[in-house]
């Protein structure tokens, strides 16, 4: 493992913001991967293709899941929904979806549904994560995005989740003595070489989901809590050929892409 102060001072000096790699260039796999989400689903709906392919070329995946998605019910189709019996369908269901997706593990975290803060507790579970899997790549959203268009406001779970998932990567996993606690269980610091931000109004690296744009929608109908019957075939499709424009890609999932160290080879 290279030296933590090395890395730190590296990540300070100014060129910061210069991009080390060719982002105009789709990315080799990632030998690890973890992707971190607010909710079930979550995965499914924006980066189900990337996902897929990365697991498909050889990548380990682990999902990170928050919440278990304890408040996604809606009262007109259940109203007697209870919060435990909904963890339980939907854990299952996440599973289910990774499943399809070729994700190695799924890990709930349990915080509560719609309420999440980004606390220190959180950073800290975080970062124990980043630590006892030792990432190459994350994958999260875009804490920066409080409105899509004129009529989706990004969830808070989903701005808190990607904000602390950043937080995570850099400082906390990185340096020694953030979370001294983490050492006395052994887990040594670990530094993500990138993060893949999904959701950015500035994506500057596209992935060419072509192959596995079936395998993502089958994954997100696996969650059969929050779709129920629908298609969500006509929307993926869409979104992907929205994506895809700017690489003149039929269907592709956009990312910003941070850089924080050279790959190894
Ligand atoms: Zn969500």
């Amino acid at each position: 493992m290279a030296d933590n102060e090395t890395q730190i001072q590296d990540s300070a000096i100014p060129e910061r913001g210069v991009t080390k790699v060719d982002t105009g260039k789709e990315p080799n796999a990632p030998a690890r991967v973890m992707s971190i989400h607010a909710h079930p689903d979550d995965q499914e709906f924006t980066i189900g293709g990337t996902v897929a392919k990365w697991a498909r070329a050889g990548s380990e995946i682990i999902t990170v899941c928050i919440t278990s998605g304890d408040s996604g019910s809606n009262e007109k189709t259940d109203p007697n929904m209870k919060k435990e019996e909904l963890v339980k369908i939907r854990e299952e269901e996440q599973r289910n979806a990774a499943k399809a997706l070729g994700v190695k593990e799924v890990v709930f975290l349990r915080y509560p549904d719609g309420m999440l803060q980004p606390t220190i507790t959180l950073r800290r579970d975080l970062t124990r994560l980043i630590r006892k899997y030792k990432p190459d790549a994350v994958l999260c959203g875009d804490p920066t995005v409080r409105f899509y268009g004129n009529s989706y406001m990004n969830h808070p779970d989903h701005r808190v989740a990607a904000d602390v998932a950043l937080d995570a990567v850099f400082p906390s996993a990185g340096t020694r003595l953030i979370f001294p606690e983490l050492l006395s269980e052994g887990l040594e610091p670990h530094q993500v070489a990138r993060i893949f931000i999904h959701g950015s109004d500035k994506p500057d690296t596209f992935v060419d989901i072509g192959a596995t744009i079936e395998v993502k929608i089958a994954a997100l109908r696996e969650h059969h809590s929050q779709i129920n019957d629908w298609d969500p075939s006509e929307m993926l499709k869409e979104w992907a050929r929205e994506e895809g424009k700017a690489r003149g890609l039929e269907h592709a999932e956009a990312f910003r892409q941070m850089v924080l160290k050279e790959e190894r080879n």
